[in-house]
């Protein structure tokens, strides 16, 4: 086998080999790996009640499906916004019981997921901790899907690779993120690899979502890189919205207003059901 050969033989529950049928997983009412596109959106950090309640209020009126926003924040400057943490336990747990949607958030450690647990209805791993593996193992033990980002530099295999840790623990709810990852461009924060979609297809069973919000780092590119991933084939997307991204107090530069949040939701619409068409016609 060559050196940029993907070794399949090793990968023994994510594979397509090992289970031919794609995984399909159920959140609330929207399954991951079907002909759902799941919208899964909200701010990067919780920053207030007041400032989470609104853009849930407005991302539930737009038609996004589940709701995004960290309370503990991995930044790359310790001096950074670190999220509201504990204290915002129970703000997830109000929101997600009053506006009847299920919620996605990151967990750092293993115990900042334990208490996520039963609060939550989908925990992240996030970019940063994607070769954590005493966490991916503990994401293993949960009864509750994981959502995997990708690496900042992970290739495909080691990702595929971090989803196995998972997986061999016992839990087979597994959605894979690309976030974009790091190239030599600085035009964009993140380069988008969208032709992941259709490798990991051609590689796994798992359900892959994407994040143009990281992936870019760019606001104006939010609709464009969605739309692009929806015709790719993404079984989702995850995007950062703020009520006044200008004033976010972590990735407003990348994240859109309630405004555009609609916008994007109306525009995906035809091509969600260009898509859902095109594969019943080749069913
Ligand atoms: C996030 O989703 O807010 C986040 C920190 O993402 P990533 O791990 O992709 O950087
Ligand atoms: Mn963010």
């Amino acid at each position: 086998m060559s050196s940029n050969q993907i070794e399949l033989s090793p990968l023994k529950l994510t594979s397509l080999a090992s289970k031919p049928e794609r995984t399909k997983i159920k959140v609330g009412t929207c399954v991951f790996g079907g002909d759902d596109i799941v919208i899964m959106a909200g701010p990067c950090a919780i920053e207030s009640p007041e400032q989470y309640i609104a853009t849930v209020d407005s991302i539930k009126k737009s038609g996004g499906h589940i709701l995004r926003g960290s309370i503990y924040k991995p930044r790359t400057s310790p001096y950074s916004f670190q999220g509201l943490g504990d204290e915002a336990l129970e703000l997830l747990h109000y929101v997600r019981h009053t506006f009847q949607m299920p919620i996605i958030t990151e967990a750092m450690d293993i115990t900042q997921m334990e208490k996520l647990a039963d609060i939550v209805d989908i925990v992240q791993i996030g970019a940063r901790n994607m070769q954590n593996y005493s966490l991916l193992r503990a994401a293993g033990r949960l009864n509750k899907p994981i959502l995997l980002k990708r690496g900042l530099s992970a290739t495909i295999n080691e990702w595929l690779f971090a989803a196995e840790y998972i997986m061999v623990e016992g839990n087979a709810q597994v959605i894979l993120c690309e976030r974009g990852i790091r190239t030599f461009e600085t035009a964009t924060r993140n380069t988008l690899d969208l032709s992941v979609i259709p490798i990991i297809k051609s590689l796994s069973h798992l359900p892959i979502v994407i994040d143009p919000s990281h992936a870019t780092g760019k606001r104006a590119l939010v609709e464009l890189m969605s739309k692009a991933a929806v015709l790719t084939g993404a079984d989702g997307l995850l995007i950062e919205v703020h009520q006044n991204p200008e004033k976010a107090l972590s990735d407003g530069d990348q994240s859109i207003n309630h405004q555009e949040f609609k916008h994007l939701v109306d525009e995906l619409q035809p091509i969600t059901s260009l898509r859902k068409e095109k594969i019943k016609c080749s069913r």
